[in-house]
């Protein structure tokens, strides 16, 4: 019985190292895959992790239909018992429901990879759908972890160094122009997202005074 399944997680947690491990268990076992991306850090149709690993993949386009994909590989002779889909959270609410129909009509299990909500704390819309049909959702228990060294769970935005909880849900790179100045990403605990205090902002705290930016007193809310 095919099933599709979830592995969410914070930025930083290893999602992609992950994928990448799984189409590799499936494929020894004499399995046949597909792999799924979007806005990979590497460019388009390519999966790749950050411990330097990559395999070819999917590009998945705005409009792209992954059930067909499926069905025009299996067409052309290729068996597809399985699909990987990294980086989910950015796939549209209609291609998870895709993916669903794949376990369900054409027995094709899925495994999907993705961070369960952005920089504002607001889930992602394909995230969301997943959440709403996965068989199991599972948290990844590779934990990324603060600055302060506690466990991380909240993606935040940087902009030019200083945290922002406002902007376009999806920015990849530094080109877009709604969201000009350099763009990164840092993962936190929910204290230091809640206090915007990420690392560089602590770190010029420290050195601004003589206050210990572990203690919440150094860090008010905003
Ligand atoms: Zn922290």
């Amino acid at each position: 019985m095919a099933e599709l399944v979830f592995f969410s997680g914070t930025m930083d947690c290893g999602k992609s190292t992950l994928a990448l491990q799984m189409d590799h268990n499936h494929r020894a076992r004499g399995r046949a895959g597909l792999i799924f991306t979007r806005f990979d850090r590497a460019g388009q149709s390519v999966l790749s992790s950050r411990l330097g690993l990559s395999t070819p993949a999917v590009e998945v386009s705005d409009g792209l239909d992954l059930w067909d994909v499926v069905v025009e590989r299996r067409t052309g002779g290729h068996r597809v018992d399985y699909v990987i889909c990294d980086e989910a959270q950015f796939y549209s609410p209609a291609q998870v429901e895709q993916l669903a129909r794949l376990v369900d009509e054409m027995d094709v299990d899925v495994f999907a990879f993705g961070i369960t909500s952005d920089f504002r704390t607001q889930l992602f819309p394909g995230s969301r759908r997943l959440i709403e049909l996965a068989d199991k959702v599972q948290v990844l228990q590779v934990e990324a972890l603060c600055w302060c060294g506690r466990r991380a769970t909240h993606n935040a935005r940087v902009v030019d160094g200083v945290m922002v909880v406002e902007g376009e849900q999806v920015v990849v790179g530094d080109t877009e122009a709604a969201a000009p100045g350099v763009v990164e990403y840092e993962v936190l605990c929910r204290r230091h997202y809640m206090r915007r205090m990420n690392s560089r902002a602590a770190h010029a705290a420290a050195l601004s005074a003589d206050v210990l930016p572990l203690e919440l007193d150094a860090c008010p809310l905003p």
